[in-house]
C-alpha cells in the first residue's frame, strides 16, 4: 500500500463508525486522525462504507477533477458520510468542527499500480 493510499484512509475512512454520529464525531475523529497537527484542517469528509467499495468507485468513468486532473471518478450510488467544517472562529489549537452526516455519492481521485483512492475531490 502507497503512502497515497494510506493517507487518504486516515483521512477519509471510517467504515465502523456510526453513521448517525454525536456532534462531539467531528472534534474527535479530526484530531484521532491528526488532522489537527500545526494547523485545524479546514474541511474534510469521513465515509462510512466499506473500504473495498470505496475503492471499487476508481474502476466508475474517469472525470475530471477539481484540479483539472482527469483521475476522477464518481460513485454510483450515494454513500454514508459525515462532513467537517471548521467553526467559525475556532482557532489552532483548540480546533472546533461542525459534524454534518449525510448521503451522497462521492467522487475520488484515484492513481497507481493497484489504482486505489489518494484524495476525496467532492
Ligand atoms: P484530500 O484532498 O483527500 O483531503 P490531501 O489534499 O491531503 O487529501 O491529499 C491528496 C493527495 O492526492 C495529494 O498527494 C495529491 O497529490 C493527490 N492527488 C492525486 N490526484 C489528485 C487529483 N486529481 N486532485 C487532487 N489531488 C490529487
Amino acid at each position: 500500500q502507497g503512502p497515497g493510499a494510506m493517507k487518504f484512509q486516515r483521512q477519509h475512512m471510517d467504515s465502523n463508525g456510526n453513521p448517525q454520529p454525536n456532534s462531539n464525531y467531528c472534534d474527535q475523529m479530526m484530531k484521532k486522525r491528526k488532522m489537527t497537527e500545526g494547523a485545524c484542517k479546514p474541511v474534510n469528509t469521513f465515509v462510512h462504507e466499506p473500504l473495498k467499495d470505496v475503492e471499487a468507485i476508481c474502476i466508475q468513468p474517469n472525470i475530471r477533477c477539481k484540479n483539472g486532473q482527469n483521475n476522477c471518478h464518481q460513485s454510483r450510488s450515494s454513500m454514508r458520510v459525515t462532513d467537517c467544517r471548521l467553526t467559525n472562529g475556532s482557532r489552532y489549537p483548540n480546533c472546533k468542527y461542525r459534524t454534518s452526516p449525510t448521503k451522497r455519492q462521492i467522487t475520488v481521485a484515484c492513481v497507481g499500480n493497484p489504482y486505489v483512492p489518494v484524495h476525496l475531490d467532492a
